[in-house]
């Protein structure tokens, strides 16, 4: 992809790979591993990463919209896709055609599915057992919908599944209770689908999938700790995929007393260096960043005065070279900034970080 801007987000799909590989040489049995890849791949690329974590050994892939397992499909990917969240039963016909899976939860979207004759329309049943989110919960409800399902020949029974609310605490009761209520409603059930799941990328990595012949992988796929909480749970060193820089654009000295940025709330005090870094606010660099250290010549250096939509600033201990590599999310020589960083800076999770960093910054891969 050609782009004339000197800002990037590089992404790693080696690393992607690696963690993957490490991943299923955790698992105890073989498991059927879902690359999840919604949210553009977590920011950093859907079609891309879920080719890097086809090859490295996943099975599938798992989204959140109809929308954005169309969008894989029309890139030429034919591996089995499962939208995680609702979509419209209008919109049925299209997952069939694709054969892509979706998830159902209630009666009323089996009766309402518009299908194509002759199509046929996997599902996976979403069981609410105590993140409150969407799910049926009781067995009743289970039951009411099985036999909805078996009536209509046009729907396969493929998987039923629930998400844990805290795999990533080091408490475990809560996590617990809700491997024990999704164990009584899979064992409620006459016939069992081919996939069970209920493992996200923590209790993947703790509890090796917690029983089920099932995965869904993601953002320890991405190489970040599901929390910090857990860093020390790990089985292996999970490798960082995502990292951001950009290159001064403009170098220049301040006299004592000479302002920067809007509201002029930075001030030098001495005759200062300061280089200016073409990302901004409208890139996903928020002004919470203000404060914030990134990576010049393998040293920390602050970026000062408030952040505007498309540039920043930042002070330089000497004269760097417009053209000088920052570094703000990465590693520098022997420094390194941390998605966690940047997000207890923006009081936030990792997660959020590479999602909130907009399309207007280029991805490379490498
Ligand atoms: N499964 C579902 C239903 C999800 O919503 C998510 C992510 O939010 C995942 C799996 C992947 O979770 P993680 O990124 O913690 O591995």
């Amino acid at each position: 992809m050609e782009f004339y801007r000197d800002t990037w987000a590089e992404i790693d799909l080696d690393a992607i790979k690696w963690n993957v590989e490490n991943t299923i040489k955790q698992l105890d049995a073989p498991a059927f591993l879902y690359a999840v890849v919604k949210a553009n791949a977590y920011g950093h690329g859907d079609v891309q990463v879920a080719r890097a974590a086809l090859e490295a050994g996943a099975q599938g892939l798992a989204v959140a919209f109809l929308d954005e397992a169309l969008k894989i499909r029309a890139a030429g990917i034919d591996a089995p896709m499962l939208v995680l969240g609702a979509s419209r039963p209008e919109d049925a016909h299209l997952a069939a055609a694709e054969n892509i899976s979706v998830t159902v939860y209630d009666v009323e979207w089996l009766n309402g599915a518009k299908l194509a004759a002759g199509q046929r329309l996997s599902i996976h049943i979403k069981c609410d057992t105590g993140m409150g989110r969407i799910g049926l919960k009781t067995k009743e409800e289970l039951q009411q919908l099985m036999d909805q399902m078996q009536q209509k020949e046009s729907f396969f029974f493929e998987g039923i599944f629930t998400h844990f609310a805290t795999a990533d605490e080091t408490e475990t009761s809560y996590l617990e209770e809700q491997i024990k209520k999704f164990r009584e409603l899979v064992d409620s059930l006459p016939v069992k689908p081919p996939f069970i799941h209920c493992a996200n990328s923590a209790a993947t990595l703790r509890f090796r999938g917690a029983g089920c012949n099932t995965v869904r992988l993601g953002i320890s796929m991405y190489g970040l700790t599901p929390s910090t909480e857990m860093s020390h749970l790990l089985p292996f060193k999970l490798k960082p995929a995502f990292s951001l820089h950009t290159r001064l654009v403009h170098v220049k000295q301040l006299e004592p007393g000479e302002k920067v940025s809007y509201g002029a709330t930075y001030e030098a005090e001495d005759s200062e260096w300061v280089g200016t870094l073409p990302i901004g606010y409208a890139d996903g660099w928020i002004r919470k960043l203000s404060g914030q250290e990134v990576l010049v010549d393998g040293k920390r250096v602050p970026i000062i005065g408030r952040i505007c939509m498309d540039q920043c600033m930042i002070k330089l201990p000497k004269a760097y070279k417009p053209g000088t590599m920052a570094t703000l999310i990465g590693v520098q020589g022997q420094e390194n900034i941390s998605m966690e960083e940047v997000a207890a800076k923006r009081e936030t999770i990792n997660y959020e970080i590479p999602c909130v960093i907009t399309s207007r910054v280029p991805r490379v891969y490498k």
